[in-house]
């Protein structure tokens, strides 16, 4: 079972756009308690379930401590938009690359929807300064964000990293909700 039922968004988005697989290497920012790491374990296979097929790596980070979970690597008590951790993260990667990095972060709520909009669409920003460091060329990005008045400025900087940027609504996700998910795809290397 999930730590989370958050693992149903994150099933129902891969079933639909196939970005876990065998072999590849996932950060997972946001990481606790940490369902999106189960569902990435078992996707990417990194705890070894299927001995046929190749083994992937999956690494979370969050503020908070995350419960250790077999087949993945948590850095507990980490902020993701720290340049240390980015380092830590890059000494730790297979061949310093990650395929994938999925964010199911969010600030702590104020109530002021405005304000928490912008906060995390901040978040969401400071992860192209990971993926320049440690996202390989053609590698995707998941992000969740909550809509609001800067979700175009999101959207425009995801533009500029990555050849395909579309809006995800998992049927997961509470229709009333402001939460809705980025998926981009293809990241260019060389976009600042
Ligand atoms: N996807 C997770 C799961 O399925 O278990 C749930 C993630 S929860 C909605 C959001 C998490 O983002 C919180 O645990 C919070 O501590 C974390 N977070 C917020 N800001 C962060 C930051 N700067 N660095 C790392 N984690 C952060």
């Amino acid at each position: 079972h999930f730590r989370c039922r958050s693992a149903f968004k994150l099933l129902e988005i891969d079933d639909k756009y196939h970005l876990l697989k065998p072999g590849i290497s996932v950060i997972d920012c946001g990481a606790a308690p940490g369902a999106w790491s189960q569902v990435a374990v078992q996707r990417v296979n990194s705890a070894g379930e299927r001995p046929d097929s190749t083994r992937g790596h999956v690494f979370g980070v969050d503020l908070l401590h995350v419960v250790p979970l077999p087949g993945a690597n948590f850095l507990s008590n980490r902020d993701i938009t720290s340049p240390a951790t980015h380092t830590e993260l890059q000494k730790l990667l297979p061949e310093a690359y990650a395929d994938v990095i999925l964010s199911d972060m969010a600030p702590n709520a104020t109530g002021h929807r405005e304000l928490d909009h912008e906060r995390l669409v901040y978040m969401c920003l400071s992860l192209l300064e990971l993926a320049e460091k440690l996202l390989r060329p053609g590698g995707s990005l998941l992000c969740k964000y909550w809509d609001g008045a800067l979700t175009h400025k999101l959207r425009e900087g995801l533009s500029r990293a990555f050849q395909d940027v579309k809006t995800v609504k998992p049927n997961a996700s509470r229709k009333e909700s402001a939460e809705f998910y980025f998926l981009a795809r293809t990241f260019r290397k060389t976009w600042i």
